[in-house]
């Protein structure tokens, strides 16, 4: 009997509201927190702030890792169009069509001879695993992943990434010229072969 006037008198039912009014002002205090920039290094990388529940996202984020792997970028200008990267992709998300250059189109920025432009390099990242593979068989380290996550779309069509530097009509202007090269040095063959049985 003692026991329950214990915990039911007026005295009691003062300190447990104080104490549940000390507890609500705790946290409200500490949800002000604000997590600052830690690498995932850091030991309290992985530590929310006392009281923190949310954050105020897209104006606050955790800092993504500088090794993570997120959206793959291609910098088109060092790319050799070698396929390596297509060839390895477990998923095939890498489409790659290639074009022989007819002419001279100069080195990439490690000193690799370019001979190939690559009319489409398409990566579609709604089907990529970020399994980072092709990154790592890229001999110019021209594919890379990047620290953006946030690439949501409402359209998934958008989630293909087009990497090519060529109009649709540089394109075909490549192609034909290659066309007219690959003739020409066809004529030039059959015409070597006749003089020679010409000869003989
Ligand atoms: S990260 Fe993996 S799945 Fe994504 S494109 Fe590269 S190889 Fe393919
Ligand atoms: S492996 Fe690298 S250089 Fe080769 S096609 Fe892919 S991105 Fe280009």
């Amino acid at each position: 009997m003692n026991e329950v006037k214990k915990h039911t008198g007026f005295g009691y039912v003062v300190k447990s509201l104080v104490s549940g009014l000390g507890l609500t002002w705790r946290h409200f205090k500490n949800a002000r927190n604000r997590r600052t920039p830690e690498y995932v290094s850091d030991e309290n990388y992985f530590k929310q702030p006392d009281g923190m529940a949310t954050l105020k996202y897209p104006y606050e984020a955790i800092p993504v890792p500088d090794n993570g792997r997120y959206r793959l970028h291609n910098e088109i200008d060092d790319c050799i169009v070698c396929d390596l990267c297509a060839k390895i992709c477990p998923v095939n998300c890498i489409t790659i069509e290639s074009v022989k250059a007819t002419e001279d189109i100069g080195m990439t920025s490690d000193g690799t001879k370019k001979r190939l432009y690559a009319p489409v390099f398409d990566i579609d990242m709604a089907k990529c695993c970020y399994c980072g593979l092709c990154t790592t068989v890229c001999p110019t380290d021209c594919l890379t992943m990047t620290p953006v996550y946030d690439f949501a779309e409402v359209n998934i069509k958008n989630m293909v990434y087009h990497f090519t530097d060529l109009t649709p009509e540089q394109a075909e202007e490549k192609k034909q010229l290659l066309a007219k090269q690959q003739e020409e040095m066809a004529a030039a063959k059959a015409a070597a072969l006749a003089a020679r049985k010409q000869q003989g």
